[in-house]
């Protein structure tokens, strides 16, 4: 293998992005936080918590919590404005969306600025998430018709038994949701929960609660009854359960670790709930891929939002006949992301988005390369851009002690592996419990798509690394295994927010003995009709 390790090893930084000087606290005002805190459901004399920004350390806002009470009566809220809701007709409740969906696009300076405020992700990443947000509200705008409408289906007996398959909101829906992607997350599992006919009570992640308070503002903006929606806010394992505890049906995405706490409970309620969880995403480069394409393809899978992506790729599996070219291109362009600490255009990578995630990072690499992991780009952290900004990294040579080889990282770390034959790449991506999404480079779109159904994964990415699947939002979105129960998105990501109620009519005959036949001679009567029946294949 050629030594791309030199330049790295030899201390080529990440450059810094230059452009623009506003930062978190040009944006976030102490009048537009007061605004928006307005919008948390609280009880008397609330506790405050703080929020922070990732950029600089310092605090961005102070944020009133709920507490259980709180909780409880956002509920009864939820509830009472739900019942109205329901009844109004499919096509004003779409309207809504689709109101919604150019509000988003009028307002996006200001939904880019917190986002990466509280975030502190890239201006180009944040805008991933106006448009995946804005993508979710025009397809079940225009589609929820097609997901609801009343479906006939087969009766006992043919014209005699009119059956109808209706769809009925669920009630209130309990969302929580994670900081990663405060605006397409938070706002695209409620938009088909609403639209659906339900109310949604949700519980962001405390970082990121005002970015999840503007979106609220603008569906209400849209047209959406203000207590359809709340917002509730607190420590996750105490604000949590309780959101749980009131909820008809519970829609949860973070770690696989809270996922089974949070499906527990649900499963102890007997309410049904969907699980977006993590993943250790693999992506196999094939000895025919393009491999220009897959280095740059690799870049955007692997450090997209500072690898704080449940869809970003952490293992690289290179057929080894191209290794060592690949690694070469992929090290290149690695070294030469620019990281950015501003709200300007211009940076190709941002900060992590608080100290656990930096310790985490930390502790992976260290780890590896304490086990002989040979770092080929990145492998430090940043303090010089910001306390919590770490290199985009690429580590190879990973032995399986080290923890990065199996556990989700959620950071900027891939690491790299060779593999002899396909079989050799599909068993090894497939041997993790995970199965969230992965990635398949060839020239050949046959050959990679009979590789992609090998996998044990919900989505697959086919020249991509996670785009594609995931903007797709007309196909489920989701994970096998430890990623999850469920799926957004598509057909399942609606129905879900249902109950499918069968509504059965009969006509002229009573399903019980009648014109004076008795027990048995309805039986036979009966017996022949079946008979008859599957011989004319009517049923
Ligand atoms: P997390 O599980 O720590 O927190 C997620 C949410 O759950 C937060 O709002 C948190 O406050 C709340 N919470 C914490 N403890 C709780 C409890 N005991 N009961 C109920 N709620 C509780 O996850 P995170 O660190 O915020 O997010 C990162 C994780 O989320 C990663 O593992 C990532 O892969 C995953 N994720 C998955 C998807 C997906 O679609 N599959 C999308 C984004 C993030």
């Amino acid at each position: 293998m050629t030594d791309i390790s030199t330049s790295s090893a030899a201390g080529e930084r990440n450059p810094v992005a230059v452009a623009g000087t506003r930062t978190a606290a040009d944006a976030v005002t102490p009048e537009l936080v007061a605004r928006l805190v307005e919008g948390i459901t609280v009880g008397a004399e609330p506790a405050v918590t703080q929020s922070f920004s990732p950029f600089t350390g310092e605090v961005l806002a102070e944020i009133p919590e709920s507490g259980p009470e709180a909780v409880a009566d956002a509920f009864a809220r939820a509830r009472v404005a739900q019942a109205a809701w329901a009844l109004r007709p499919l096509r004003e409740r779409a309207a809504v969306l689709l109101r919604f969906h150019d509000l988003l696009f009028a307002a996006q300076a200001e939904l880019l600025d917190l986002v990466q405020s509280e975030t502190g992700k890239t201006r180009a990443h944040a805008f991933e998430e106006v448009s995946a947000a804005a993508l979710e509200a025009r397809h079940y705008g225009r589609a929820a018709a097609k997901y609801l409408k009343p479906r006939r289906r087969g009766g006992v007996y043919p014209v005699l038994t009119q059956v109808r398959e209706v769809r009925q909101p669920k009630g209130v829906i309990g969302q929580i949701s994670p900081w990663n992607y405060p605006l397409a997350l938070f706002v695209g599992d409620a938009i088909p929960a609403f639209v659906a006919g339900n109310a949604v009570v949700t519980k962001p992640d405390t970082q990121t609660a005002l970015t999840a308070l503007r979106a609220r503002e603008l569906m209400v903006e849209a047209g959406l009854p203000a207590e359809l929606w709340q917002i509730v806010i607190g420590d996750g394992p105490v604000v949590g359960p309780e959101v749980v505890a009131h909820a008809d049906y519970v829609s949860f995405t973070g770690s696989t670790r809270t996922g089974r706490d949070v499906a527990q409970r649900a499963a102890a309620r007997l309410i049904g709930a969907s699980m977006e969880l993590g993943g250790k995403n693999a992506m196999l480069v094939l000895a025919d891929a393009d491999l220009d394409k897959a280095a740059e393809g690799a870049v955007r899978a692997c450090f997209s939002s500072a690898g704080q992506l449940c869809i970003s790729i952490e293992r690289l599996y290179v057929a080894a006949e191209v290794a060592d070219a690949f690694l070469e291109k992929f090290a290149a362009r690695t070294r030469a992301l620019r990281l950015g600490n501003t709200l300007a255009w211009g940076a190709d990578m941002g900060s992590l988005v608080a100290q656990r995630q930096l310790d985490t990072v930390t502790r992976h690499v260290e780890e590896a390369v304490k086990n002989g992991a040979k770092v080929l780009a990145g492998g430090q952290a940043r303090p010089d851009v910001g306390p919590l900004f770490f290199e985009p990294t690429i580590l190879d040579g990973v032995t399986e002690e080290s923890a990065v080889c199996t556990e989700e990282t959620f950071g900027p770390v891939v690491s790299v592996y060779r593999f002899g034959s396909e079989d050799e790449a599909v068993e090894r991506a497939n041997g993790t419990p995970y199965g969230l999404n992965s990635s398949v480079w060839s020239r050949s779109t046959r050959h990679a798509v009979a590789v992609a159904q090998r996998l044990h994964s919900g989505t697959v990415n086919v020249n991509e690394g996670y785009a594609p699947a995931y903007a797709s939002v007309a196909a489920p979105m989701g994970g096998m295994g430890d990623s999850g129960i469920g799926r957004r998105h598509g057909s399942e990501g609606i129905l879900k927010y249902t109950e499918p109620q069968t509504i059965a009519v009969q006509k002229l005959i009573s399903m019980s003995p009648s014109f004076g036949m008795d027990d048995e001679g309805y039986a036979k009567f009966q017996t022949r009709a079946l008979g008859a029946m599957k011989a004319l294949r009517l049923k």
